[in-house]
């Protein structure tokens, strides 16, 4: 029918679907075009302890893909078309063999080292020897498993086949942390949280947006109780503005990561910063500190 429309006649409902269409095709072939060892680049993102008396210096991992022309697609973009054109596994390669180099420079700066956060994909937990391979490489690295945490969505447990949970348990006790990440987002069966090797709730920060007003405060109050009376850790993810953070801490939260402080940056720019935090009113944010 659409076309019985002629070409100059599409409806604006087509031309969207079309631009889509179009956008999808240019990722694919974008990805398709260059290795994932070249054209990944990752970003780190701090995390703050804003209740937690562990002092410990955290980042997430949060990966970029450099077009050959020096354009950077985003990950909301990438990812799905790696994962719909079976590269998931190398970019997930890549952006750990990456991490792990930057733990080792790192405990050969100074000894306490770091804690990087690394988002994995359903297909990388299913793959037959991630988490052995994963393992060997840090224990070749010299790279205390601890010193990594895997990052799982709640839309992954969708897909909670042997495997996956397999996976998930040779990288617990191999002394890697996991967390639950985008949590209240997806699927969360209680089932799943008490089965699950998880140490830490990621809170989506789409909660977090909504904390002033009291539905989404007393959500957050719920997770964050429920969270710990499991003896898991809460991180808030996106925390724009100083009383998002006010409201989390009078709650009880551990960790927070967002803008307020710092937005995913280049890997010696995190890591430089040692410390003073500020909450943007220029007091420092206390338990920040050590950051
Ligand atoms: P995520 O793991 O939930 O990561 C948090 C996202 O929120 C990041 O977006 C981060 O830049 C953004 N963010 C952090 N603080 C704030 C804030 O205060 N305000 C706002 N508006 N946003 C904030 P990014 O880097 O675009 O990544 C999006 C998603 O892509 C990630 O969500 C993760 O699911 C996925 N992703 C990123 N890197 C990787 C990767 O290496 N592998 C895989 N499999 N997925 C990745
Ligand atoms: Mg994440
Ligand atoms: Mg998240
Ligand atoms: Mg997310």
């Amino acid at each position: 029918r659409a076309k019985a429309d002629g070409r100059n006649c599409a409806r604006p409902f087509d031309r969207k679907l079309e631009t889509q269409a179009l956008k999808r095709l240019e990722i694919d072939r974008a990805v398709l075009g260059r290795s994932p060892m070249d054209a990944i680049e990752i970003l780190l993102q701090p995390q703050i302890a804003i209740g937690a008396s562990d002092r410990q210096r955290r980042f997430e991992v949060l990966a970029r893909w450099r077009d050959e022309d020096g354009a950077i697609i985003m990950p909301s973009d990438f990812i799905p078309a790696a994962e719909r054109n079976g590269l998931i596994g190398s970019v997930t390669a890549a952006v750990l063999r990456q991490s792990i180099r930057l733990l080792r420079e790192q405990l050969e700066r100074d000894d306490e080292g770091v804690r990087l956060g690394i988002n994995v994909s359903a297909a990388d937990l299913e793959a037959r020897g991630f988490a052995r391979r994963l393992l060997e490489d840090l224990h070749a690295a010299d790279v205390p498993p601890d010193l990594i945490e895997i990052e799982i969505t709640e839309s992954l447990l969708l897909r909670m086949t042997p495997s996956v949970k397999t996976s998930l348990n040779i990288l617990d006790r191999g002394g890697v942390t996991l967390s639950l990440d985008d949590f209240g987002t997806g699927f969360s069966s209680m089932v799943y949280l008490r089965e699950l090797p998880i140490s830490n709730l990621k809170i989506d920060r789409g909660f977090i947006r909504g904390i002033e007003a009291p539905r989404d405060r007393n959500l957050v109050a719920g997770m964050i109780a429920m969270a710990h009376s499991i003896g898991k850790e809460v991180i808030a993810e996106g925390i724009e503005t100083p009383r998002q953070l006010e409201l989390l801490k009078e709650l009880g939260c551990d960790w927070g990561q967002g803008y307020l402080w710092s937005r995913p940056v280049p890997p010696e720019e995190a890591l430089q910063q040692k410390g003073g935090w500020t909450d943007g009113s220029g007091q420092a944010i206390s338990g920040a500190g050590q950051m």
